[in-house]
């Protein structure tokens, strides 16, 4: 083990470093505190042995420079000190000693609590150890819970989590945003077509192309199912409209084979809404409810469409400054 020893009495000062370095450990030694402080900088010690009464800056000074300073992992210090009166002792260890020996110095009752630090700092780095891989684990954890792992987009409590920031910000900074609700036409005769390992490589296909379609900065989670919703942050009705007919386009012109419908190939409908006045003083649902609504007007209508509520169209005007158009 590394150890700083600070000692102003030369002869202590050596027989201390023989001590320790016959019990085999790497000594560096300091006349007195401010040097040791000096040493303690630069190097990286875990261990320090320090004389209580010193000139320039004694060991308690030292200590509680040390315990000061932001140190990566703990230091343990033992006090040497002449003084044995009780008062003295508390006063030492009040200043974060860990320990003290009592002048003049005896080579086992040294040894002994040289060997206690030893066990502490042991515990401390398993301990410091066993912390960080805790905290990657919790990272892991709660990207895992925030992830469908099949499709590797964002899910349904992910969906809830980022609505709720983007309906805030909307509210706050006077934003726009719309969502798209997006369901896969007649996935069930899909499945009951190809199988269900089939069914599955659908929807990856269908989340590739519809990520691809959107800008960057819009978001798509998977609500359940074959059913997906995408957040548009600034957007308006007509853009969200726009983009939800990219993404239905983008779908049919991948061109994904079903023969279990009519038109032969995979398709999706899409249901869409934007943030409007009285949005701000609801809730972020009654957004969703409209697209949700909107998406049934577009399978009621045939399916491989876009929906959109006509009542929502006179909001259109709502942030007219905002003039972002869809990629
Ligand atoms: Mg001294």
């Amino acid at each position: 083990m590394k150890i700083l020893i600070v000692e102003d009495d030369l002869v202590s000062r050596r027989l201390l470093q023989e001590m320790l370095e016959g019990w085999g450990h790497d000594v560096q030694c300091a006349e007195n505190g401010e040097e040791a402080w000096r040493i303690f900088r630069k190097g990286d010690f875990k261990f320090v042995i320090a004389d209580w009464m010193m000139p320039v800056m004694d060991g308690v000074e030292l200590c509680c420079k040390i315990r000061g300073k932001n140190n990566s992992g703990y230091v343990y210090f033992i006090l040497l000190t002449g003084k044995d009166k009780k008062e003295d002792l508390i006063e030492g260890l009040d200043g974060g000693a860990d320990d003290y020996v009592i002048k003049p110095l005896d080579r086992e009752e040294l040894k002994v609590r040289v060997r206690a630090g030893e066990r502490i700092l042991k515990l401390e780095k398993e301990l410091t150890g066993t912390n960080e891989e805790l905290r990657k684990l919790n990272v892991r954890l709660s990207e895992i819970c925030m992830m469908d792992p099949l499709l590797e987009i964002g899910n349904r409590r992910s969906f809830y989590y980022a609505i709720e920031k983007t309906h805030y910000n909307a509210c706050r900074y006077m934003q726009n945003y719309g969502i798209i609700m997006c369901d896969i036409d007649n996935f069930k005769a899909y499945n009951d077509t190809y199988g269900h390992m089939n069914g599955d490589k659908v929807l990856k296909r269908v989340v590739d192309a519809i990520s691809e379609a959107l800008r960057l900065s819009d978001d798509i989670y998977r609500f359940g199912g074959e059913e997906f919703v995408v957040i548009l942050p600034d957007q308006s009705l007509e853009g969200t409209r726009a983009a939800a007919e990219r993404v239905r386009d983008a779908i049919e012109s991948v061109q994904l084979e079903h023969t279990g419908v009519s038109r032969g190939i995979v398709t999706i409908s899409c249901g869409v809404a934007s943030f409007t006045d009285s949005d701000k003083t609801d809730k972020w649902e009654s957004l969703l409810n409209r697209a949700d609504k909107a998406l049934y007007i577009a399978k009621d209508e045939g399916r491989n469409r876009v929906g959109m509520l006509e009542e929502t169209i006179a909001d259109e005007s709502l942030f007219p400054e905002s003039k972002n158009q869809p990629k």
